[in-house]
């Protein structure tokens, strides 16, 4: 290291004396000021050495110095720090140096801490049951799948990792829309506080056309993630409506199929596990762009979609003779093994619990999507008994929500059970399950709502019953008194 006058240096700052600061005295190329530090390191000090462009007057006499990481000059860039045999490193390369060891460490001590606690699928469930109602076949298989798959990670990151490679287990999620589907994906991620995000396959067209690439997912997986590349990498994504990319078989147009057959083959890769660029700023690729390299290899995937019809070709699979139902129904099997059920529910739900790979792929997956989605899941329409439920039970239950609006303006407020049951039929009626509860519940309370903090509300009591939800009534026709109650 060129050594010529000790430079006052700051442990903390290298940069406090960088080499252009100190190259005044340098015009003649040779080596300037600088301290014993290690190569570019805390005690590292500066000197601006004889580079190249050296005495070039046109810098305000400092010599010109290149970053030997990045390659940027001095003149770009600024100051640099210089270590031992004419290296120099800029500050933009020390910053960025600095995040990856910030996320190395970051990466080690998640590992180590994550994968320790892996759940047991038994917990997974548990814990879903605080937040999703029913679909207790759905939540089996995703605890079980959830757990093999974070073992598989901690398998593969041991290293005492047998030759075995355990297969990825990305998830089908198939049933009706607002059955719970993208629920069950959140409420996953929340338990095993990893990244997640959310994506529309509808809104994805082929490379090239107008949409969004199938990079976006990514994207948005890694803005969960802060930009964390290590953890984005071990998230979870779930694509919605994955049933609305099926092969287009009945386009007559001569146009490509860009949005349809075309999105599945672009999925394809990256539900194996592959290496994408993903373009920081999102939108279109194109070639000048700077990527982040993803590893999508240890993301969960899990795919919803409703596949309205797709009973249908169950049923046809399985032939028409053996189901039916009708009020002959003596059980679920009669002498001649044929299924008998006692309404079209239960009808339903069998098919839906019948549904295999098959079947999914006459629908217009293709066989190479279903493949890489071994695990399917099915679940069932929600009964008006189990809407009910969603209305009162999980953490954050509707009926949970607004009694605690009207507790903060010193009111109470009660349903009656049959109150909570014309609620759950109004729902029904809508047929988007559970979702449209929200909408039907606004439509019962936006008035009450809109009055509550003109009420003199202290210790008042309101109870909504099934009229109510009918034809609404005012909050002084609802409010009871304490006596009446008791
Ligand atoms: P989809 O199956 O269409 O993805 P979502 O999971 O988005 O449906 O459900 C919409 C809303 O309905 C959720 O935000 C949740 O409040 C409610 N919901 C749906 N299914 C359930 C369920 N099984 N348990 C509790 N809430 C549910």
């Amino acid at each position: 290291m060129t050594h010529s006058e000790p430079v006052p240096t700051h442990p903390q700052n290298p940069l406090a004396q960088p080499v252009n600061a100190v190259g005044s005295d340098g015009a003649g190329g040779s080596g300037s000021g600088s301290s014993d530090g290690p190569s570019g390191g805390s005690g590292g000090g500066a000197g601006g050495s004889g580079g190249d462009d050296g005495g070039n007057g046109g810098f305000r006499g400092r010599k010109v110095t290149t970053c030997s990481f990045c390659g940027k000059t001095s003149r770009e860039v600024g100051p640099m720090v210089e270590g031992p045999g004419e290296v120099y490193v800029c500050h933009n390369c020390v910053e960025l140096c600095q995040n990856i060891f910030k996320q190395e460490r970051r990466r080690v001590s998640s590992i180590s801490a994550q994968l320790s606690e892996i759940p047991s699928p038994r917990e997974i469930v548990e814990f879903m049951d605080q937040y999703v109602i029913g679909q207790q076949i759905a939540k089996r298989s995703l605890g079980v799948a959830v757990h093999n798959h974070y073992k598989r990670l901690m398998h593969h990151e041991s290293e005492h990792a047998d030759n075995i490679e355990l297969d990825k287990s990305n998830i089908l999620l198939i049933g009706p829309t607002g059955s719970g589907k993208t629920l069950l994906a959140k409420t996953m991620a929340r338990m095993l506080k990893v990244p997640f995000a959310i994506g529309d396959a509808t809104t994805l067209t082929e490379a090239g056309y107008v949409g969004e690439d199938v990079e976006n997912l990514l994207l948005k997986l890694l803005q969960a993630a802060d930009f964390d590349v290590e953890a984005a990498q071990r998230g979870i994504i779930y694509i919605d409506e994955i049933d609305k990319v099926g092969k287009t078989s009945g386009n007559v147009s001569i146009t490509r199929d860009v949005s349809g057959e075309g999105v599945q083959q672009s999925l394809l890769k990256m539900l194996e596990g592959t290496v994408s660029n993903v373009p920081p700023q999102g939108g279109r690729k194109h070639p000048e762009q700077q990527y982040i390299q993803f590893d999508t290899t240890n993301i969960l995937f899990i795919c919803g979609g409703s596949f309205v019809g797709l009973t249908d070709i169950v049923r046809r699979r399985l032939g028409k003779t053996r189901i039916g139902f009708g009020a002959d129904a003596t059980g679920p099997d009669d002498t001649k093994g044929r299924q008998h059920f006692a309404n079209e529910t239960l009808e339903t739900e069998w098919l839906q619990s019948q549904i295999s790979n098959v079947d999914v792929v006459e629908y217009g997956v293709i066989p190479e999507l279903v493949g890489r989605l071994p695990v399917i899941t099915p679940l069932m329409p929600l009964s008006n008994e189990a809407l009910v439920q969603i209305l009162t039970e999980p953490k954050n239950a509707l009926v949970k929500q607004f009694q605690y609006l009207f507790k903060l303006e010193g009111a109470e407020l009660t349903f009656t059970e049959d109150a909570l049951l014309a609620l759950a039929e109004k729902a029904a009626k809508r047929s988007t399950g559970a979702r449209a509860l929200r909408a039907v519940m606004e439509d019962v309370m936006l008035d009450l709502m809109y009055h509550l903090p003109d009420m003199d509300n202290e210790g008042a009591q309101y109870v909504i019953d099934a009229a109510h939800v009918e034809s609404p009534r005012s909050l002084e026709e609802l409010r009871v008194s304490k006596e009446k109650t008791a």
